[in-house]
């Protein structure tokens, strides 16, 4: 049996699995990104150690046949992490040049949108499709572009920023400085943007919702997906509705570059089901292209939210081992 070493590095931690082929855990281990101070090399001395102790179990010592990383601003070519601005390092970092030097395995380094859909790929929902586009909804909206069998990675590694391409709302200004992006509408801090707007809409109306009980700064996503699904507050629900209308409309358009068999939908703002899954599906139909109709699903991530990111980095090293092998 092969086994892969899945490494996440977010801006808090790094997060270390032994993944097999089936998609099980067996063994992992959670290291701080940012106690080094900084500095890229007693990062990856302490990165290094907690490999050595993960991989000493004899059990596994000869099955982990490969590492796969996935991080923000990571490049699939290059194999160095660059300017990510949430990571302590300055510049570009070469951890694929460093990290195989030290354990002497293969190291596949990809940015975190691309690693989530190929961990969704080898071990989720979308497992067999060859045509799939994975959309990631948090604080940000990350993409994948799966076609023909394999990753679009595009020149220099930066295809699939479907985030940034502006079918948005056009007067939402993005963290990138300009308007009308996707992301701008519709990841978390629009979600939560959007309740607050509709809050004091209501209230001017001379109107309730239980969203008015709570405080702006506590209308998070998360909280009014909450309210929606527990007491079925009809603000709330426009929250999502509003919001999915926009995703659907988006993903209509997005259906065109690629054509894809499915969308997945994956991250903190499509936890919450149907709530969002419903508008999105409606708004999809009605604006998509007619040699499309019935040949795209839109399906929710089934991978668990705490382990999706080592999957995925898992699945970088899964790839390029199954690819070898042929
Ligand atoms: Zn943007």
């Amino acid at each position: 049996m092969s086994l892969y070493l899945g490494i996440d590095i977010g801006g808090t931690n790094t997060e270390l699995g032994i993944v097999d082929d089936e998609g099980r855990i067996v063994s992992s281990q959670t290291l701080s990104t940012k106690q080094h101070g900084g500095v890229f090399a007693d990062y990856i001395d302490a990165l290094s150690q907690q490999i050595a102790l993960l991989i000493a179990n004899p059990a596994l010592t000869d099955q982990v046949v490969g590492i796969g990383i996935g991080a923000p601003n990571a490049n699939y070519f290059s194999g160095c992490i660059e300017e990510a601005v949430n990571l302590p390092w300055v510049g570009s970092t070469p951890i694929v040049a460093e990290l195989s030097a030290r354990t002497g395995l293969p190291v596949i380094l990809d940015n975190d949108a691309n690693a989530s859909a190929l961990g969704e790929h080898s071990y989720g929902v979308a497992r067999g499709l060859d045509h799939f586009v994975e959309i990631t909804l948090g604080t940000g909206v990350g993409s994948g572009i799966y076609a023909d069998g394999r990753l679009i990675r595009g020149y220099q590694g930066k295809a699939g920023e479907l985030g940034h391409i502006a079918v948005g709302e056009q007067e939402e200004k993005c963290g990138c400085g300009r308007y009308g992006c996707l992301e701008a509408s519709v990841a978390a801090p629009a979600v939560a943007r959007r309740a607050v707007k509709l809050k004091k809409l209501c209230i001017e109306q001379g109107m309730w919702s239980a969203l008015c009980d709570i405080p702006d700064e506590e209308l998070t996503s998360k909280c009014v997906a909450e309210v929606a699904l527990t007491t079925g507050d009809s603000l709330a629900r426009q929250v999502f509705e509003e919001t999915g209308e926009i995703l659907g409309r988006a993903l209509a358009q997005f259906a065109c570059f690629s054509a894809p068999q499915a969308f997945v939908l994956f991250g903190g703002v499509a936890q919450c089901g149907d709530l969002l899954l419903a508008p999105v599906r409606s708004a999809f139909d009605k604006a998509l292209l007619h040699i499309y109709r019935g040949s795209i699903e839109i399906l929710l991530s089934s991978l668990p939210m705490g382990q999706a990111a080592v999957l995925g980095a898992a699945s970088l090293a899964r790839e390029r081992y199954k690819q070898d092998e042929q």
